[in-house]
């Protein structure tokens, strides 16, 4: 299986080196040169690990042998179970792994199918894996490859910009390959900095000298994006075994929408033979997507929202350029000029043509932080069921497009991580103080406190630098580089 680039279809590499590599040089990103084809039925007897390494031997065609088995063997039950909640609606949890969040899914694998790709290419570097998070992804990949062989993991989340609950379960991580770092800030900042350490080639080259190689584990290096497409059919194959639809019926997803990796997994997933419907895209108050869908034009002139659901306070979802580039018919050329109208002039659009071929499947809707927090409250009233503010969003968004068929709201986070916002979605009142809102909820609710949330605010607190984000090359050298690297 050979890899191409978004943006220039002749640069061509292998599975391995589009894993170890991330983004191709010129700034595209890899897509499989041919999308393979998959017959969920073959899938109905496994159980959710056999499911994803069918779905990953697809597409790695390195030894990847009991990949699946060892990511998901420490998350707490099933992997991906569907909950039926009536017969229009099931929730697809994805928050079952180390740290509450479907960053879990891709972020358990992507450290061993790494491991395997520089076996594989017989690379000696030690990799330092350079982490900007709003949040989840900062976690994720601290667990993820939590004492990998011949890996770091640096982080950097912004003080003003992550939860309580998020903030401190960084800052209390364990591990001997991993450091966590504050940059005085938000989001932008955190992000600008880290950018800028891996476009700074004198740090690359002291970097080098001690042993180092950059990588990154964002959503957009394939090896995070292929783990999830693995749910979509595990999905549908529970969906058919739960009676929820006849075989081979269609199956319509809802998807709380940021980066754009998880709805495109699901698009992948249809590429390859899966029966869905419809995919809708939910997004919150920052909805560019939303309008994208209505409008054919891709506009990130416009403010920039803080709201309930931090994972989907996106701007550019870098995924979208892989959908791009698949919904023009593979054109490498106009994909590459769409993403230089959206630097210069902070937008671009499709046709008509394109737009009504992409309506086929996709849907956009948002819904703002006041209507999240009524269908928190409404869905825990009507159901007992209890959702975060992101999988809020997009059951919010999922009625109002109508379900027209059985709908599956992919959930991705464990409401526990939002508690500041979920307790006052069912009319509780915060106490200020994060382990009592815990047992709150957990006395309203009967949903049990998730171990690895109270282990973090338990925890002994290992890292406090904060940095300037003017500062992070010098940190990032002083602690990495030759003369004073590990
Ligand atoms: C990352 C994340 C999202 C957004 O997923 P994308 O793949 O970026 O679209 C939604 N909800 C939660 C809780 C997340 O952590």
């Amino acid at each position: 299986m050979n890899y191409i680039s978004t943006r220039d279809k002749a640069r061509r590499v292998t599975a391995a080196e589009a894993v170890v590599a991330g983004i191709s040089p010129e700034g595209g990103l890899y897509v499989p040169e041919t999308i393979p084809t998959l017959d969920y039925k073959s899938l109905y007897e496994m159980d959710y690990s056999e499911r994803a390494q069918t779905v990953l031997q697809l597409f790695f065609d390195f030894d990847i042998t009991g990949v699946a088995e060892k990511a998901y063997a420490d998350f707490d039950g099933d992997p991906a179970p569907l909950v039926k909640l009536s017969d229009k609606t099931s929730i697809l949890e994805l928050w079952h792994g180390k740290t509450c969040a479907f960053k879990d899914m891709a972020l358990s694998v992507l450290p061993l199918i790494l491991e395997r790709a520089k076996a594989h290419l017989g690379k000696k570097e030690k990799t330092l894996i350079l982490v900007a998070t709003s949040g989840d992804t900062g976690k994720a990949a601290l667990e993820g490859f939590k004492d990998a062989n011949g890996v770091e993991t640096l982080v950097f989340y912004p003080q003003d910009g992550v939860s309580s609950v998020q903030q401190r379960a960084m800052q209390a991580q364990e591990g001997n390959n991993c450091s966590v770092a504050a940059i005085a800030g938000n989001f932008d900042d955190a992000q600008t900095a880290v950018k800028a350490a891996f476009a700074d080639m004198t740090l690359a080259k002291e970097l080098k000298a001690a042993g180092y190689e950059l990588s990154s584990a964002n959503s957009i290096n394939i090896g995070r994006l292929v783990p999830q497409i693995a749910y979509y059919f595990s999905a549908y194959c529970d969906a058919v075994n739960g009676g929820c639809i006849d075989e081979d019926a269609p199956l319509d997803f809802c998807v709380p929408t940021g980066n754009f990796g998880n709805i495109l997994a699901g698009y992948y997933a249809k590429l390859m033979g899966l029966p869905i419907g419809r995919l809708i895209c939910a997004s919150n108050k920052n909805d560019v997507l939303t309008d994208f869908f209505r409008t054919a034009t891709y506009d990130i002139n416009r403010e920039f929202y803080k709201t309930d659901s931090p994972s989907m306070d996106i701007l550019i979802s870098s995924n979208f350029e892989r959908f791009l580039f698949e919904s023009c018919g593979r054109n490498d050329v106009l994909t590459r000029e769409r993403m230089q109208l959206l630097k210069t002039d902070k937008r671009y659009s499709v046709t008509e043509k394109e737009l009504e071929a992409i309506h086929e499947t996709f849907v956009g809707a948002c819904c703002n932080d006041e209507e999240g927090r009524e269908t928190i409250g409404k869905v825990f009233d009507d159901s007992g069921y209890l959702l975060d503010p992101h999988t809020a969003v997009a059951y919010n968004c999922a009625e109002a497009v109508n379900m027209i068929r059985h709908t599956v709201i992919v959930s991705t986070a464990n409401p526990y991580k939002f508690v500041t916002s979920v307790l006052p979605s069912l009319g509780l009142k915060l106490t200020g103080d994060t382990e009592k809102d815990f047992v709150r909820l957990e006395d309203h609710t009967a949903m049990p406190i998730p171990d690895p949330l109270m282990h973090a605010l338990k925890a002994p607190i290992r890292f406090t630098d904060v940095i300037d984000r003017t500062e992070i090359i010098d940190y990032i050298a002083k602690n990495y580089g030759k003369q004073n690297g590990k």
